[in-house]
């Protein structure tokens, strides 16, 4: 079989992870055996040919997972937009004998990459007839497999739940957002923030949600009132009656009204200098957003997506339509690419006719739920109770270690069940506040500015309650008039709801719904892929791992990095792929002498080649005898005179920090199920109890009875991990160059 080729280009706007996705394209495509070449500067580049396509090799795509932007460049094309322009890309193409193209761009780029496919063989024939390719040529290569990666900020593409960049371009808003906050709070002022977003609100929305922001003008959802200017000042105001120092309102640069009328930044401005007869200050985010290092998440998704997208080339038959890389539930599939434009574009049109339910039903479910939390959430205060209905006596708690994010998810808890009218009360110190009676009430401004609160407000404790505590517990459930429970936290909250549950029958105060909501930087709670928490944590170790390399750029050196998780490798692993390093230890797969050998040798032949770091990440628990101390030493003492070697603990910098958005948004989505849960429940005659988590079907609630199957006790962790199957994929892109000679495959 002859060798594979394919060509892989970045094209349309620059997005965060698209050299992830590049450098996992090229290494992956090695590793399987085929050549690859990389298009410099989009469509531009395949016009031009000559150097603009050049072939890769594995070190040409190094060191470049932490910078922004896209190493190969990227270009608008106005020539590939027209027949000849794509028959002299075709040329250049065949001239290298290449027929299978990786696209990471837009739906602009990707529509352009459909055309061309569907165009090939009339190309072809022209190019034959023209002389200028030869029959032969043509012949080897009768079909154009187009596979499609969406690298865009604004989060756009219906059929993937993320596009590359848009996590990043978020990290860029909340920081900025959360900057303005503090200096709007020194002066009690108000900010006009805009930020990208033609005909997607994702980030305007998903920027209110996660930061204290007052009010939000996406595309697809205008104002549902003529007078909304009115609406908006007399929320600003009744913020400020109730406590607010700042007000914060976030514009995606695609908003306008009911009627189609655009409204900019300036307009906002204007109406709230009149209405609220104070300075507005306006900041454009601008560029801003698409710069700066990739998030840890970008980087992984990139990676990911662009091992699968080698993989659907590989699959790919003549008859297979171009396809496009998702992330659905948490996992990387495939669908049919111009399905997915059409659908992209069909959002466009709704927000054109002014058919704007029809807009937010395309979004999907995700987004809509997300829009009606907000609407809660940003009310300067809750409605009036319904006059019939019960009053219900909620109470939320953190429990474990601190998490980021544990704010934001209390926050979201205690409006929303203010606002459907009932009485909510905080703990103090997870199960101590519980057993000493330390509970108070929670009012709408008590959770004011949380969401973007690192720490946990509540207090936490790490201590699960044992069988002694339960009758003081019990009582103070009783005294308070508890109906339900909201533990947010880690393990000490999964076994202390279990607890409670076990002992309904002694105690007729546990009756009551119990609900954990998973917080925790480990990311080892059972059916939650993603605990609240986690990320921040892994951008925590992203952040300090780039430096530290950077630190070593001089000298021969070599790093041993131990991380968080307990006995859960999350952390080491997923920070293993974000960082490059070349091995990861976990104590999921213990640690060997023979493998500390392999891993030493295959570390000197590195050097040897020319290397000038290394990167080692480590569990805290990998393995008990053979620690960082150890493994330091020993790689010290064998690496000569080639290689030094340092050790970092990055310690309880992983646990502190703001929380990521994602962290928040997440939070946010799970406090607001949990609340309904409990709601419901708490009403119900015999209330459940229950643990919530993302799967890869969405979020999902199950009963507590599940608890026991579901994880491993001894080790602190769920049975099944979802998170190894990326093992593989960390440990092709992280060896020193192909595993297979070309055409071995
Ligand atoms: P994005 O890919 O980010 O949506 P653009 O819409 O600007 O960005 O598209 C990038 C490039 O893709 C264009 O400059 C052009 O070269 C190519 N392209 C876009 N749409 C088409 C099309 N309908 N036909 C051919 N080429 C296209």
């Amino acid at each position: 079989m002859p060798t594979k080729r394919l060509a892989v280009l970045t094209s349309g706007g620059d997005a965060q992870g698209m050299n992830a996705a590049l450098r996992a394209v090229v290494r992956t495509a090695l590793h399987w055996g085929a050549e690859v070449y990389a298009i410099y500067e989009g469509y531009q580049g395949m016009i031009d040919g000559g150097d603009q396509i050049r072939p890769m090799t594995w070190e040409s795509v190094g060191g470049i997972l932490h910078r922004g932007g896209t190493v190969i460049g990227t270009a608008r094309c106005d020539d590939f937009r027209t027949h000849e322009g794509r028959r002299i890309a075709a040329r250049n193409l065949l001239e290298h004998e290449i027929d299978s193209l990786i696209i990471i761009g837009g739906d602009g780029s990707l529509t352009g990459a459909n055309l061309f496919r569907q165009e090939w063989p009339t190309l072809l024939t022209e190019l034959v007839q023209r002389g200028e390719v030869s029959q032969e040529v043509a012949d080897r290569h009768t079909n154009l497999t187009i596979v499609g990666l969406v690298g865009s900020i604004d989060n756009d593409m219906h059929g993937t739940d993320m596009t590359i960049g848009a996590d990043t371009a978020l990290h860029r808003i909340t920081e900025a957002v959360d900057a303005l906050s503090s200096t709007a709070a020194s002066h009690q002022r108000t900010f006009v923030v805009k930020v990208m977003g033609r005909h997607c609100g994702y980030l305007a929305l998903m920027a209110c949600l996660a930061t204290g922001a007052e009010w939000v003008l996406i595309p697809e959802y205008p104002p549902e009132m003529d007078n909304w200017q009115e609406k908006m000042i007399a929320d600003l105001k009744a913020g400020r009656k109730a406590g607010r120092r700042e007000s914060i309102v976030i514009i995606a640069e695609g908003a306008h009204d009911r009627h189609g009328n655009p409204i900019g930044s300036t307009d906002v401005m204007n109406i709230l200098e009149k209405g609220l007869g104070e300075e507005v200050r306006v900041t454009v985010l601008g560029h801003v957003q698409r710069g700066g290092t990739p998030s840890a998440f970008d980087r992984n998704l990139g990676t990911l997506m662009g091992h699968a997208a080698v993989q659907a080339v590989f699959d790919a038959t003549p008859e297979t339509e171009p396809q496009l890389i998702c992330l659905r539930g948490n996992r990387i599939t495939r669908a049919p690419l111009m399905e997915c434009v059409e659908r992209t574009r069909a959002v466009a049109e709704a927000i054109a006719n002014h058919d704007y339910e029809r807009a937010m039903e395309l979004r999907g479910g995700s987004f809509k739920t997300a829009f009606r939390t907000l609407r809660t959430l940003l009310r300067s205060l809750p409605h009036k109770p319904p006059p019939r209905q019960k009053r219900l006596r909620l109470a939320v708690m953190n429990c474990g270690a601190p998490a980021p994010g544990m704010n934001t998810a209390a926050r979201a808890a205690v409006r929303i069940a203010l606002d459907r009218g009932h009485t909510m009360f905080g703990v103090t110190n997870g199960f101590y506040g519980l057993i000493e009676g330390d509970i108070r009430e929670m009012d709408w401004m008590s959770v004011n500015g949380w969401a973007s609160m690192g720490g946990a407000e509540l207090g936490t404790n790490r201590d699960a309650p044992s069988s002694r505590h339960l009758y003081s517990i019990a009582r103070n459930i009783e005294k308070w008039g508890i109906d339900g429970i909201l533990m947010i936290g880690g393990w000490t909250a999964y076994r202390g709801a279990y607890e409670l549950y076990r002992h309904r029958d002694d105690f007729p105060a546990f009756n009551i719904p119990v609900i954990c909501l998973p917080a925790s930087i480990n990311n080892n709670l059972p059916s939650s892929e993603l605990s609240v928490g986690a990320d921040t944590a892994l951008n925590n170790i992203v952040w300090a791992v780039d430096r530290i390399k950077q630190s070593a750029i001089a000298q021969q050196r070599c790093f041993v990095v131990e991380v968080m998780g307990r006995r859960c490798g999350y952390l080491a692993l997923m920070s293993g792929l974000a960082t490059g390093a070349e091995r990861v230890y976990l104590h999921e797969e213990g640690v060997t002498l023979r493998d500390l050998q392999a891993d030493l040798d295959q570390i000197v032949a590195g050097f040897k080649q020319g290397k000038r770091l290394g990167l080692i990440i480590r569990n805290e628990n990998a393995n008990p005898i053979y620690t960082s101390d150890f493994m330091a030493a020993l790689f010290e003492e064998e690496g000569g005179s080639f290689f030094d070697v340092r050790q970092t603990i990055l310690g309880h910098v992983q646990q502190g920090g703001d929380p990521s958005p994602f962290d928040r948004i997440q939070a946010t989505r799970l406090a607001a199920r949990c609340m309904e849960f409990l709601i419901e429940n708490a009403q119900a005659g015999t209330p459940s109890s229950a643990f919530i988590g993302l799967g890869a079907g969405g979020i999902q609630i199950h009963d507590i009875e599940e608890l026991p199957q579901l994880i491993d006790e001894t080790n602190q962790r769920p049975r099944k991990q979802w998170w190894l199957e990326l093992r593989p994929i960390a440990q092709i892109l992280s060896q020193l160059g192909p595993a297979l000679p070309p055409g071995d495959r």
